[in-house]
């Protein structure tokens, strides 16, 4: 099963991504986790993608649609993933569906994690992520156990810089210019499902899989 999950930023395409992940025993490819993990890593491709992450801008096209088509490429991607943070252009989407083409494939389902933008920014500023493990937390909604450490890891929990509120809001402007236009992409290839994101996240994990299952 090949799945995309759509959406703003902070909608909680990456907590969806994580539960379909372990309930359907897929990987999870998310290109924002495999950024982080390149800048903390001090790589070559970390630096140059930290320059527009931390505005709030996408990482160039020529860049991002290479670590992808390798990661989908491994062996562990064999029998289908879950997406989250990829497609984000409609260059992206053409690209990703010309190689799946190529292998006579196809994305399954374009899930749309739907959230209004007044939603959004207060999810944003209240985002812990663990840099190290890729775990995610809400100081009101998914609480750490203990105070600014990760439960999986027991490393310390930060706020991203691109979710600081002057980030937040370019973040925004950039997904309604240039990635909402991917629900008409995907909504054309008769695979897009819509989903209430602004529910509870096990309510809308059942609407999610009322769709997949
Ligand atoms: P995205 O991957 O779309 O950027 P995340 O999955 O990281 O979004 O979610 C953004 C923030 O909102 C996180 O702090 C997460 O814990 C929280 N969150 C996710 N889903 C929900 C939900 N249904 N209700 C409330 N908070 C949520
Ligand atoms: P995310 O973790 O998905 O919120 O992504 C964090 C940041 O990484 C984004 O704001 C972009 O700067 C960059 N990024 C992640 N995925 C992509 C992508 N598919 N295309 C361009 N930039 C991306």
């Amino acid at each position: 099963m090949k799945i995309i999950m759509l959406g703003a930023p902070g909608a909680g395409k990456g907590t969806q991504a994580k539960m379909i992940a372990e309930k359907y025993g897929i990987p999870h490819v998310s290109t924002g986790d495999i950024f982080r993990a390149n800048i903390k890593n001090g790589t070559e491709l970390g630096m140059e993608a930290k320059k527009y992450m931390d505005q709030g801008l996408l990482v160039p096209d020529e860049l991002t649609v290479k670590i992808l088509l390798d990661r989908v490429a491994q062996e562990d991607c064999r029998n289908g993933y879950v997406l989250d943070g990829f497609p984000r252009t409609i260059p992206q989407a053409d690209v990703l569906d010309k190689a799946l083409t190529e292998l006579g494939d196809q994305i399954d389902y374009a899930i749309n994690v739907d959230v209004p933008d007044e939603n959004i920014v207060k999810r944003m500023g209240g985002r812990r992520a663990c840099l190290s493990c890729g775990a995610t937390y809400h100081i009101e909604h998914v609480p750490p156990k203990a105070e600014g450490i990760c439960d999986a890891c027991g490393q310390e929990l930060v706020l991203r810089d691109d979710d600081k509120p002057e980030t937040v809001q370019n973040r925004l402007n950039v997904y309604h210019e240039q990635t909402q236009p991917l629900i008409e992409f995907y909504s054309a290839k008769e695979v897009l499902k819509t989903v209430d994101g602004t529910q509870d996240m096990k309510d809308v994990f059942a609407a999610v899989t009322a769709i997949l299952d």
